[in-house]
């Protein structure tokens, strides 16, 4: 059973085109769904003079405007705990967590069941892709905080049943005691903040870092930052592997490495849509191999606070060339170093 290739066969090697069709499907249930239950969505399709019957397919995307997450924290405030943009019932919204929503604004982001299972599901595929598996140990150094970060990864690793311990940013030293008793070798799940910092410790105190047992490091990235040199760094110190994935978390898009790590595959298939746009003309770019431009997302299903054409401001370099993993989805690695 654990030898499987693929987390979701059927999502992952879709044909591009069929992928595109069955997004097409999905998105004009869910901007119909988004006009009758988000009086902001509705404000912004009455203000650009659109109506859902104008969406037929991903194709008319392009005449929503696009979605800043300014926006979204304001339409949470004059006391408002979701806000505007609330389009499911408070009884069905089982988790709320926070990030920075512009300055001095806490951006609170609304899940339902379904919608933390399409998370999990995206993270699923993510994980498999980067080699866990339900045999694998976690140790989620990614904060516990109000963020949601390591409790949302949490289960997206639970989902694919490999074991868990939360054991969070704090106490470092702790940490690497706890690792070097271990009796078998695990695998870090966090920052390379934190990671660096971990390497600071252990200079500090003569500890050598490959004697954790750390052989595999999930790295997220800031927007998928992939620096060769860091990396390399890292897996030296640590002996291990390391892997990069990226998080929008509004979307609760996953993008990450294969085993062939020629870019981060893109997980949202069917989920959460990708377009790719000149930031500067705001227009669309193809989705041509070696393009560049800035990833924009929008939803497909999702319940409690859905969004449409979310700019992510990761402006990136597009492969859209077959992957020897046998993923279809397109790939992607962060051009923003370069410029
Ligand atoms: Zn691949």
């Amino acid at each position: 059973m654990s030898e499987r290739r693929f987390w979701n066969p059927e999502i992952e090697t879709m044909a591009p085109a069929a992928l595109r069709r069955l997004e097409s499907e999905r998105l004009v249930t869910h901007v119909d769904y988004v006009y009758r239950t988000s009086p902001f969505y509705r404000w912004v399709f009455d203000q650009a003079g659109l109506s859902p019957d104008h969406i037929k397919g991903v194709d008319d995307l392009e005449k929503v405007p696009f979605t800043e997450k300014t926006e979204l924290s304001r339409a949470q405030r004059d006391g408002a705990l979701i806000g505007l943009n609330q389009c499911a019932p408070f009884d069905q919204i089982v988790r709320i967590v926070g990030m920075e929503g512009g300055p001095g604004n806490l951006l609170r982001l609304c899940w339902t069941r379904r919608d933390i299972a399409d998370h999990n599901e995206m993270g699923a595929r993510a994980l498999w892709a980067m080699g866990c598996r339900p045999n694998d140990l976690i140790i989620n150094c990614a904060g516990y905080g109000l963020n949601g970060r390591g409790l949302m990864e949490h289960f997206s690793f639970e989902t694919i049943g490999a074991t868990v311990m939360p054991y969070g940013d704090g106490n470092s030293r702790g940490l690497m005691e706890m690792l070097t008793a271990m009796p078998r070798d695990v695998v870090f799940f966090g920052s390379p903040g934190y990671a660096n910092l971990l390497v600071g410790l252990a200079e500090d105190e003569g500890l050598d870092l490959s004697g954790l047992g750390i052989r595999r490091g999930l790295f997220l990235g800031q927007g998928g930052r992939q620096m060769p040199a860091d990396r390399s760094d890292l897996e030296d110190r640590f002996r291990m592997t390391a892997r990069d994935l990226y998080l929008l978390p509004e979307l609760g898009v996953h993008s990450a490495e294969c085993e062939a790590a020629q870019g981060l595959h893109f997980f949202g298939g069917g989920l959460v849509h990708a377009e790719l746009i000149d930031p500067k003309t705001e227009q669309s770019v193809d989705w041509s191999n070696g393009a560049r431009g800035e990833l924009v997302f929008s939803s497909l299903t999702r319940e409690a606070c859905p969004i449409l054409r979310l700019r992510s401001g990761q402006i990136v370099e597009v492969f859209t060339d077959p992957c020897s993993c046998g993923r279809t989805s397109f790939r992607f690695r962060s051009a923003a170093h370069e410029a």
